[in-house]
């Protein structure tokens, strides 16, 4: 341990443990103690810089998260980095034996450590006994700027932009700027049609003072002239229609990478006239990664990876809750 003086006093500080605050933190969380240096006659408290340079960009991290509101678009996402296969050979385990002791045929087993769906939480606990490690060296968490993830998303697994998936992508991305802007004309439309029935309904009790509405009378009747209100009707069916419009860009983009659901066209191996080869993501299931391609990624992206030039993308939050627009 080493000895530091006081900058101020020059007197000797004591090594202890000490209150630790960060103020970027703003309260969420803190860390109670942290090892540290401390003069008791100024009452300075000087942290290890490795440590705080170790805690900070988790602090930064959670405090993005935490700064997260519904609906809008984090400037950062989590990525899962799958190890299982590095983990399983570093250990010299077969993977018939894998598959023999969970009891999967071992194509079953192959598509898990090719990451072709996700473990459950109860798989995943088993793989960590049997392979013996601990379960953060079999998967991962790590957050990258969501500019970046925007990348990795639409490339193969040989680093390369999947044809037709841009475009697919773009178009989802607009569709779902429509159907905010729709969800913006529908609150207001059905504002304007409550105003109206109250306005009826006041104009009604000037002329006939003995008449009175329940609460639940006032609202059958907004909502009635809501269900037929032209404007409402034609906001509704055109999201509906977007909404289709999205399932089957979804369904594209899978048969494009291979993970359709139709094993007709999963099966598939060569391309018909027209059509483009089927392709695997780098970013399995949208979030899962080799280690392998991940070392690769680090390299490739280095300059894209820090989370602190990570910006949250402008899109506003509007509040609106899809139940209430549903109906
Ligand atoms: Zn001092």
């Amino acid at each position: 341990m080493e000895e530091r003086k006081c900058k101020k006093c020059g007197e000797y500080m004591s090594y202890g443990l000490y209150d630790y605050y960060n103020e970027d933190w703003n309260g969420v969380s803190d860390i109670e103690k942290m090892a540290g240096y401390k003069c008791f006659n100024c009452n300075i408290v000087e942290f290890d810089e490795d440590i705080i340079e170790n805690l900070d960009p988790d602090f930064k991290i959670m405090k993005m998260l935490y700064a997260k509101k519904r609906g809008a678009e984090s400037p950062i996402q989590p990525i899962m980095i799958s190890k299982v296969k590095n983990a399983r050979m570093a250990k010299d385990i077969e993977p018939k034996v894998m598959a023999d002791v969970l009891d999967f045929t071992e194509q079953r087993y192959g598509s898990l450590e090719r990451n072709n769906n996700t473990p459950n939480v109860f798989l995943a606990l088993q793989l960590e006994k049997i392979i013996g490690v601990d379960i953060h060296d079999l998967y991962e968490i790590v957050y990258i700027p969501t500019t970046l993830y925007n990348k990795l998303k639409i490339l193969n697994d040989k680093f390369e932009v999947i044809e037709g998936i841009p475009e697919l992508l773009d178009r989802n991305t607009e569709i779902d700027q429509e159907i905010k802007e729709l969800k913006k004309d529908l609150t207001q439309r059905r504002a304007a049609i409550k105003r109206l029935v109250n306005e009826e309904i006041s104009e009604e009790k000037k002329k006939n003072p003995k008449l009175s509405y329940t609460p639940k009378e006032v609202r059958d009747r907004q909502s009635d002239r809501i269900k037929d209100d032209e404007v409402n009707i034609r906001i509704m069916d055109t999201m509906v229609s977007l909404r289709a419009e999205k399932i089957d860009i979804n369904e594209q983009i899978q048969n494009l990478t291979g993970n359709s659901k139709d094993p007709d066209k999963r099966g598939k191996k060569r391309p018909k006239e027209g059509e483009i080869e089927r392709q695997d993501f780098l970013l399995r299931l949208g979030y899962c990664i080799d280690l392998e391609n991940w070392e690769r990624a680090k390299e490739i992206y280095a300059d894209e990876l820090d989370i602190e030039n990570a910006k949250a993308s402008d899109n506003d939050a509007t509040a609106i809750d899809d139940e209430n627009l549903d109906n």
